[in-house]
């Protein structure tokens, strides 16, 4: 089974709108839109710098090509709509970022697979149980439940569920 599941993160204009923008022109680029969870709200991290909140998601695509080349494509969307590579954790208006890849375990310089920092990201792992409420690490072959458990509950507890946006047919 190769599912390959991406995460959306934005801060910055109409986050929504964007993702919406973003999943439709993916479907140009030879992607297909498998299911798409519902949007969620999260506060921006690191905490206490006066960042606007994130809205996340996470998609899951097809996508015939190599993950580079999907980083690839990623990264050219991220940077049409506005994102200029800044530092780590800066408001950015689309934040695409590949969390998994079938069962490929890559680590490059460029490339993590499975996403390194996607264990303790409620934003990320709440999305993705919505859509792969079996997914597994394929590293340590843990499911999502163990993960999930282990977050900070204040962590989880700001986390804000607003509801699907996007219809994938
Ligand atoms: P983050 O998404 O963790 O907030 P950034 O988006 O600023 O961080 O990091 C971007 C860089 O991370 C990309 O240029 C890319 O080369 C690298 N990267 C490593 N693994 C991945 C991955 N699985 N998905 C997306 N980007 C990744
Ligand atoms: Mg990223």
């Amino acid at each position: 089974m190769r599912d390959i599941y991406i995460a959306l993160g934005a801060n910055l204009s109409n986050p929504k709108q964007t993702f919406i923008e973003a999943l439709d022109k993916l479907r140009s680029e030879d992607v297909e839109i498998l299911n798409v969870s519902g949007l969620w709200k999260s506060p921006s991290w690191p905490p206490g710098q006066g960042h606007p909140d994130y809205l996340n998601a996470v998609a899951k695509i097809s996508f015939k090509g190599t993950p580079a080349k999907l980083l690839q494509t990623l990264n050219d969307l991220e940077e049409s709509f506005g994102r200029e590579r800044q530092e780590r954790n800066a408001p950015r208006p689309l934040d695409l970022d590949i969390v998994s890849f079938g069962q490929r375990i890559l680590d490059s310089e460029t490339l993590t697979i499975p996403h390194p920092r996607m264990f303790t990201r409620g934003f990320v792992l709440l999305p993705l149980e919505q859509v792969a409420p079996n997914w597994r690490d394929p590293h340590s072959k843990n499911d999502l439940q163990y993960y999930i458990a282990r977050l900070p509950l204040q962590d989880v507890e700001a986390m804000k569920y607003i509801g699907t946006f996007y219809q994938c047919n």
